[in-house]
């Protein structure tokens, strides 16, 4: 092995403890790469296109295959209508024309059709053809990957890969292979944005704030989780040295192993719920797999960003059903939808906003159009009958937010009701994660069953810090006395008018808090799955008692 003439180190922040090593592969967005080129023979760059479509098209009968045995029929039947697209007389017509006139390489002439056809649909009033504006975008990037030689956007190759990018948006994470997956290296990104968390429920070693360079493409390199520290095309001793690493970081895994099955109780007695943290269906094996008594937090936006279009009631009750299925009889609470600010999603249209962080967010949304609300809250209920199922409202800053919200879900149990369609009993949680929301806790507890607390977002609005800013990370402080106090008064207020209180945001993972969050009398902590152990260990070596005497 000759390696290392060329190492490079560079420094990140990093998300995750924990090692990888592999090949990079450099990310791009597709559009990105789309190059004007003149071209002399026409005839032969219409060929290349015509072939192209062929082979998307085969892609697509393909995906969808695939996609109705592990989603079934209905939610396959969107590759059908892309592959129809991508046959369409116009869109061809349209790219052929251009190709012609402007003596130009197929990838600009798809791309430039691409935009015109999704402008287009995007202008129009009609909100199901406004939603086919994302359609023709994807199916156009499909061709303009196969005609540049690149795979399709979420399939990042058959080799296991650590993605170098300049940013990853969560809804291009979720869409990744798991499996295919070392790790991740941004340029930007914070370490409380949601790719970030996302890398942490998937349990995958990610450093953000690097200066990432195109040549690292297809190198050797090394993450090393513990120090922020990446290396690229590392010499002998570092490759040596980081394989005793990864080794060490395995066994203190295993090691941690043996924490299973034993309970969440400190050493002089007190006892705690231990929850994890997921984004999706698949997340559960790993809440298993580590342990962990419930599910404190399902973010279901991410049935919805991994979606073309709207999630129908059948395919979320799907989704809910399983998850329930499989805690068996354990706690699943599922945070109804919470889009907005760095989750965009493109089918629901968003004007774009100054500020979205502080804009039409999550359950604003979902108080404004409520036909998107009850779809999900019916497929709850239904799914409700299949386990222990709680819900919970992100955002909330008002009693007549909670109130409103209890109406709606009184309308949809009323509905069923009247149809006979069963569903279960479940408790209704809401988010703390406003200071507003801290403020009157006392009031919002008499009208919930529990707190969640949001500790990401409630840090970002009560020290005014943006999440997703990088610049600002070094001061985006959680332990800041201000969220103490907020955490401390909502369990306090929650206490006294009956509501049990959680933690569900990053904070509740942080060893060097766990003793003090057991002090204000927390009641469950919701962490990423990897984190469920590592937890539990610190809960088993508290004693409270010792502390206050
Ligand atoms: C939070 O804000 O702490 C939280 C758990 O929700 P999210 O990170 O999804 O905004
Ligand atoms: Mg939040």
């Amino acid at each position: 092995m000759n390696r290392g003439a060329d190492m490079e180190k560079v420094i990140g922040k990093s998300i995750l403890k924990g090692m990888a090593i592999g090949k990079i592969l450099f990310y791009q967005k597709g559009q990105q790469q789309v190059k004007h080129i003149k071209v002399e023979d026409t005839e032969a760059e219409k060929k290349r296109y015509e072939e192209a479509k062929e082979i998307a098209v085969r892609q697509l009968n393909e995906l969808q295959e695939k996609a109705t045995k592990e989603a079934g029929e209905m939610n396959a039947a969107v590759f059908e209508v892309y592959a129809i697209m991508l046959e369409d007389g116009d869109y061809v017509d349209s790219v052929l024309n251009i190709i012609e006139t402007q003596q130009v390489n197929a990838e600009f002439a798809v791309a430039t059709t691409g935009d015109n056809f999704s402008k287009m649909f995007a202008e129009m009033d009609d909100d199901y053809f406004k939603a086919r504006a994302v359609d023709v975008k994807d199916i156009s990037e499909r061709l303009i990957d196969v005609l540049s030689g690149k795979e399709n956007g979420g399939n990042i190759g058959n080799e296991p890969v650590i993605i170098v990018a300049d940013d990853l948006a969560p809804s291009e994470t979720v869409q990744m292979d798991k499996e295919k997956l070392l790790g991740f290296v941004t340029r930007h990104g914070s370490s409380n944005s949601h790719t970030a968390i996302l890398a942490r429920t998937m349990n995958i070693p990610a450093l953000i704030g690097v200066d990432i360079r195109e040549e690292w493409d297809g190198k050797l390199a090394i993450i090393d989780g513990y120090s922020g520290t990446l290396y690229v095309e590392p010499d002998q001793e570092t490759y040596d040295q980081m394989k005793v690493r990864q080794e060490e970081d395995r066994k203190s895994r295993e090691m941690l192993q043996q924490l299973k099955g034993k309970e969440d109780v400190t050493l002089d007695g007190k006892k705690i719920k231990l929850y994890a943290n997921i984004g999706g269906v698949k997340d559960v094996a790993s809440v298993l797999a580590n342990d962990a008594a419930g599910i404190g937090l399902f973010r279901s936006e991410f049935l919805y960003l991994e979606s073309e279009d709207y999630p129908s009631e059948e395919s979320q009750f799907a989704a809910y059903k399983t998850v329930a299925e499989n805690m068996a009889g354990k706690k699943v609470i599922v945070r109804t939808l919470d889009i907005g600010a760095d989750k965009q999603i493109d089918y629901f249209n968003l004007n774009h906003e100054n500020n979205p962080a502080m804009g039409y967010r999550a359950i604003r949304i979902c108080l404004d159009r409520v036909d998107i609300f009850k779809t999900q809250l019916r497929a709850l209920l239904r799914a409700s009958v299949f386990g222990n199922i709680a819900i919970m409202y992100p955002m909330i800053i008002s009693v007549d937010e909670v109130r409103k919200i209890k109406e709606i879900v009184e309308e949809v149990k009323a509905e069923f009701d009247a149809k006979g369609v069963p569903y279960g009993e479940f408790e209704q949680g809401i988010m703390i994660e406003t200071p507003a929301a801290v403020m009157i806790s006392d009031l919002l507890a008499e009208e919930v069953d529990f707190f969640s607390i949001g500790t990401n977002d409630l840090t970002q609005y009560t020290l005014a810090i943006d999440r997703q800013n990088m610049k600002l990370d070094n001061i985006y402080d959680s332990h800041h006395p201000a969220v103490l106090r907020m955490i401390q008064m909502t369990i306090e207020n929650g206490h006294k008018h009956g509501c049990w209180v959680g933690i569900c945001g990053e904070l509740g993972a942080d060893p060097t808090l766990t003793k003090t969050f057991l002090e204000m009398g927390i009641d469950e902590l919701s962490v990423s799955p990897s984190l469920v152990l590592p937890t539990r260990k610190n809960i088993r070596e508290i004693d409270i008692q010792k502390h206050n005497s």
